[in-house]
C-alpha cells in the first residue's frame, strides 16, 4: 500500500505528460535550432506548449520563457531584473515566507549590495498591503512575493499588494512565486499584476526538470547564462522539448479542472480537520482560507522526524510542516506565528485530487497509534 500526501514536495506525473514525454523522446527528437524538418518538428512541439502555458495564465506565447524549474525562473527573474533595473535604484522588497529559491536569491543579491526589505506577516498570521507600501520608495527596483505558501498553504494577497505598489511606484517590477498556486487556483497575468511569474512542471503531475517564466511584454531583463539564441537569448542552451512537451499536456489536461478538483480537495481537507479534531495535542497551522491542498498541523510531544518515519513504516508519505534543508528548519511556520515547541512537530499533509477520504482515514487513524506508542515509549 502506497498512501502519497507530499504533492506540494513533487506530483506523480500524469498519463498525458508521460505519453506527450515518451512520444517527444522517441519521435521527435529534433533540435528545434535545427532548419530541417526533423528541427522543425520539436519546434511545433514546443510551440503548442508555450501557447497551452500562455493561455493558461492569460499570456501570449512570447511571454513565457522555458527553464530547468522553478527556482531557475525565480533566479533569472530576480537577478535579471536587479542587473537591468537595478544599478541606481537598489531596494529590493520581499517577504519573510518565501520559498528558499527566492529567499536565497536575494540573500545574494543582498550579498552584492542590493537593499532588502523583508516584510513579516502581521500577528493574524496575515499580511498587510501597507506594509509593502510604506517599504516602496523611489529607489525600489523589484517586489517579489509568493501567491500560496508551500508549507502552510496560505494565500498571500498578491494582486491587492502588486496594484497597491505600483500605484506609489510605477516603475516597480512585481515577480511572484505562483508554482503551488498553478492550475489550483484561477491564474491570470492581468489580474495579478505580475510582471514575472515562475512556473514549476513536477508540481503540476509533470516532469521534474521543467519549468516557466512569464515575463510581462516590455520588461527588459539581462539573461544569467550566454551561449546560442534559445528563447530570444534569455535562457540559451538546447531546450528539453521533451519535459516541456510534458508540461504542455500537464496543463492542457489540468487547466479544465481547477474548480472540480478544488472543491474535491476541499471535501478532503474539511474530513482531515474533522477527524484530527477527535485526536488529542493536535493543532492546525494552517488557516481556514488556506488553498485546502495544503494543510499543516503539529502532533505535540513528538517531533516530525518521528512522527513521519512511523508514517512512513506504514506506507504513508507525508512532508515534516518546516520545510528543512539539510536539518535547518526554514523558520517559515514561526513568522506565521508558531510556537517554536510545536514547529518541531509539525507535519504537512499536501493533497493532489487521487487521494481518498479512506486514505485519510488509515493517515488519522495511523498518527492516533503513533501517538499511543511513540508518547508512551518516551
Ligand atoms: N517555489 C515554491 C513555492 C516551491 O514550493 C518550490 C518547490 O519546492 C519551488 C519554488 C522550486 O521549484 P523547482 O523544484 O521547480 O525549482
Amino acid at each position: 500500500m502506497e498512501i502519497y500526501f507530499d504533492n506540494a514536495a513533487t506530483t506523480r506525473p500524469c498519463a498525458e505528460a508521460v505519453a506527450a514525454i515518451t512520444k517527444t523522446l522517441t519521435e521527435t527528437y529534433g533540435n528545434p535550432s535545427s532548419l530541417h524538418g526533423v528541427g522543425l518538428a520539436a519546434q511545433l512541439v514546443m510551440d503548442d506548449a508555450r501557447k497551452t502555458i500562455a493561455g493558461a495564465i492569460g499570456a501570449s506565447s512570447e511571454e513565457i520563457l522555458f527553464t530547468s524549474g522553478a527556482t531557475e525562473s525565480s533566479a533569472t527573474a530576480l537577478i535579471g531584473i536587479a542587473r537591468t533595473y537595478g544599478r541606481h535604484n537598489r531596494r529590493i522588497i520581499t517577504t519573510t515566507v518565501e520559498h528558499a529559491s527566492v529567499r536565497e536569491t536575494c540573500n545574494h543579491l543582498e550579498e552584492e549590495g542590493f537593499e532588502v526589505v523583508r516584510i513579516r506577516p502581521r500577528e493574524d498570521g496575515k499580511f498587510d498591503p501597507a506594509d509593502f507600501v510604506s517599504a516602496v520608495n523611489d529607489k525600489a527596483c523589484l517586489l517579489t512575493m509568493m501567491l500560496v505558501n508551500n508549507e502552510t498553504g496560505t494565500i498571500l494577497p498578491v494582486a491587492q499588494v502588486f496594484r497597491a505598489v505600483k500605484r506609489i511606484n510605477p516603475k516597480i517590477i512585481t515577480h511572484c512565486d505562483a508554482v503551488q498556486g498553478f492550475l489550483k487556483l484561477p491564474l491570470r497575468v492581468s489580474e495579478l499584476q505580475a510582471d514575472l511569474i515562475s512556473l514549476s512542471g513536477h508540481k503540476i503531475y509533470a516532469a521534474k526538470g521543467v519549468g516557466a517564466l512569464y515575463i510581462r511584454k516590455g520588461v527588459r531583463i539581462r539573461p544569467l547564462l550566454f551561449g546560442g539564441k534559445q528563447e530570444k537569448g534569455l535562457r540559451p542552451g538546447t531546450e528539453s522539448v521533451p519535459l516541456i512537451a510534458g508540461m504542455g499536456a500537464a496543463v492542457k489536461t489540468f487547466q479544465p479542472t481547477i474548480t472540480e478538483r478544488s472543491k474535491a480537495v476541499s471535501e478532503l481537507k474539511a474530513h482531515l480537520l474533522e477527524r484530527l479534531t477527535s485526536l488529542d495535542e493536535i493543532t492546525v497551522h494552517s488557516p481556514a482560507d488556506a488553498l485546502p491542498y495544503i494543510v499543516n498541523f503539529s502532533v505535540a510531544g513528538i517531533r516530525s522526524e518521528i512522527m513521519l518515519h512511523f508514517l512512513e513504516e506504514r506506507g504513508i508519505s507525508v512532508s515534516s510542516g518546516s520545510a528543512c534543508s539539510k536539518g535547518a528548519a526554514s523558520g517559515v511556520l514561526g513568522e506565521f506565528g508558531v510556537k517554536p515547541a510545536l514547529v518541531d512537530s509539525a507535519l504537512r499533509i499536501s493533497f493532489c485530487h487521487e487521494n481518498t477520504k479512506e486514505e485519510l482515514d488509515i493517515l488519522t487513524e495511523s498518527i492516533r497509534i503513533g501517538q499511543n506508542t511513540l508518547l508512551r515509549s518516551k
